[in-house]
């Protein structure tokens, strides 16, 4: 076959991270189904993640002429980790941390071996990774930097890193900053950003990540238009930056029942039959990421939070989390669970957007990780936000403030999941929940946004345009590097 006849091939390179992973294999699903080769490297224990949502999508393409996904699987770099600490969410110290960033270092090698293998015409590399734009510039392959976030967070942050606003704000954790130069006037509490006096490792790192996208072909966004339009057009204007917006991603998904894991929980079927049985609307499902960890004290007052709000729920706990529950159940609440009639408890592994997708939601009790915000506006089903670190604090004042279709509980402190949250009281918690069941005009906002988001990816919709954008340019470039022009990665 002459070059020019076969299909585009992407390589898809996810951080190690579920959040990083999940919407990279949707993508890759997403991509094939428009006639895209698509190959995703990783190693072991992640690709064990992708594994079964990666089958899924190759079976629903057979015989139709959509070329395969592949996942090139290679070894976790030797860094003095335990075996099988190979994703961030086995991480528990900084010292793991540290080594952990030393690992994706490594994987340079095996990333420029790929390249040097394969005739590749696009690099989709987590920005995260952020060393690949060298190292595929010096492969002539143009890299595309995903970060799985939203545009208008990641607009927060780049006006944080351009302008360092806590440098000359008050020293108090409640004061009022504002991120400058944003389409909207956006302040946050200074106890909610990051703040380079105390975390200068995660402050040097964002701006190498920022300033490598910056230097990329283009960027990837799991968005669409229709949602957050002024911070695309703020990307297009004033930072001057190609992007695609393909979202919801997770839509391209073939089978949600093993989206993200190769190991689902045993509660799931029942889970699922438990909420065919609730009336519509009147369920708030409560999960919190692959990444956030909770204290005893936090447990608390949450279990609590749900006893007293009288509301119907599906609380989803980590198999790791929560084990001791003598620890953290408060009096009462076995019995609530063991009676079945007003709470479910997931340990392990749910599947969240089947979960979401069920008449029953009413609410979606979140951290605000952007996979968890998109899929629950995909889904039309309004959020009470709780957010714990980094882009979450930015993600919710999208939610609440912008889009208007969340309730905020407050959350004040941004600290990272190995550290110590202010506990929040049950009352303030079951308040919001309360606040945000029996809000008709956030849940029609929530309903509206949700057929924006599914009618974005069906043909001749926003982000159905721009994959075709995308291939377009790709096509082209193609095109001028067969016909020996000088074309720059970049
Ligand atoms: N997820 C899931 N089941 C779970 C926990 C998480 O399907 O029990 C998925 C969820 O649907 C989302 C991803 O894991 O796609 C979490 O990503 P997010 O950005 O929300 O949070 P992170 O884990 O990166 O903090």
């Amino acid at each position: 076959m002459a070059v020019q006849d076969e299909p585009l091939h992407i390589l898809f390179f996810p951080f190690l991270a579920s959040g990083h992973l999940i919407p990279i294999a949707d993508m890759a699903a997403l991509f094939a189904g428009r006639g895209v080769r698509c190959s995703i490297l990783t190693t072991p224990v992640n690709a064990a993640i992708i594994r079964s949502a990666v089958g899924c999508a190759n079976d629903a393409f057979a015989g139709t002429g959509s070329p395969t996904i592949d996942i090139a699987v290679v070894p976790f770099p030797d860094v003095g980790l335990p075996p099988g600490v190979e994703n961030c969410t086995a991480l528990t110290s900084l010292d793991d941390r540290d080594k952990f960033f030393q690992a994706a270092q490594l994987l340079r090698e095996p990333f420029d071996r790929f390249l040097a293998d394969h005739r590749t015409d696009a690099v989709v590399s987590d920005s995260f990774f952020n060393w690949s734009v060298d190292a595929a510039a010096e492969r002539g392959v143009p890299r595309i930097a995903f970060l799985g976030s939203s545009m208008f967070a990641r607009s927060c942050s780049d006006s944080m890193l351009r302008h360092n606003p806590l440098e000359n704000a008050p020293d108090d954790p409640d004061a009022l900053v504002l991120l400058p130069g944003l389409p909207h006037r956006i302040e946050l509490r200074r106890s909610q950003m990051m703040d380079p006096a105390k975390k200068p490792w995660n402050w040097e790192f964002s701006k190498s990540v920022n300033a490598a996208d910056q230097r990329s072909f283009g960027e990837v966004f799991n968005s669409f238009h229709e949602l957050e339009p002024d911070y695309v057009e703020h990307f297009h204007k004033t930072l001057a930056r190609r992007v695609w917006l393909v979202g919801p991603v997770a839509l391209a998904s073939k089978d949600m029942a093993v989206r993200g894991t190769d190991a689902p929980s045993p509660d799931a079927d029942s889970c699922i039959r438990w909420l065919d049985a609730k009336p519509a609307g009147s369920v708030v499902y409560v999960s919190f990421g692959t990444l956030t960890k909770f204290a005893p004290a936090e447990l608390h007052q949450l279990a609590r939070a749900l006893d007293v709000s009288g509301v119907n729920f599906v609380w989803v706990i980590a198999a790791a989390e929560g084990q001791d529950s003598a620890e953290w159940m408060p009096e009462g609440f076995a019995e609530l669970i063991a009676r079945g009639d007003r709470g479910f408890m997931v340990r392990g592994w749910a599947p969240q957007m089947l979960i979401l997708s069920y008449p029953a939601l009413g609410g979606f009790m979140t951290h605000c990780g952007w996979n968890s915000v998109l899929e629950a506006v995909t889904a039309g089903v309004p959020m009470v936000t709780w957010p714990r670190y980094e882009d979450q604090f930015n993600n919710e004042k999208l939610v609440v403030e912008l889009l208007k279709v969340g309730v905020s509980i407050g959350a004040k402190d941004n600290a990272s999941g190995i550290e110590a949250h202010e506990v929040i009281a049950a009352e303030v918690i079951a308040e919001s929940i309360q606040r945000l069941m029996e809000s008709d005009a956030i849940r029609k906002k929530a309903k509206d946004l949700g057929a924006k988001a599914r009618s974005a990816v069906e043909k001749g919709g926003s982000s159905y345009d721009d994959v075709d954008r995308l291939m377009d340019v790709l096509t082209a470039r193609r095109s001028s590097v067969e016909a020996g022009e000088d074309i720059q990665a970049s």
